[in-house]
């Protein structure tokens, strides 16, 4: 008889929240790079590498360069972001 190890682990997924181009180049309060985006974020616990129970299904903002990520809930407070962002870019550029 052998022993088989069950592999538990974590899988997640990033899918692309929105093409629009308003969306794609946000600001990382802690790196400070416009790289941050919105995505879907999924993550399961998996056996043997096949998902099969979800830890955690929201949407979140990403900045690839150092990968902070930030919860948001929906359209609404990211469409705040956004104009936050604006608003600190338009700052930036007058002094
Ligand atoms: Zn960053």
């Amino acid at each position: 008889m052998s022993f088989v190890p069950i592999v538990c682990g974590k899988k997640d997924w990033d899918k692309q929240y929105d093409q629009s181009t308003q969306y794609s180049s946000l600001y990382c309060p802690n790196c400070h790079n416009f790289n941050v985006h919105p995505v879907k974020r999924r993550e399961f616990i998996s056996i043997w590498f096949i998902p099969v129970f979800p830890i955690f299904i929201g949407k979140q903002l990403v900045c690839p360069t150092c990968n902070w990520r930030q919860d948001f809930k929906n359209d609404e407070q990211l469409q705040k972001v956004v104009r936050e962002q604006q608003n600190i870019r338009q700052g930036k550029t007058g002094g």
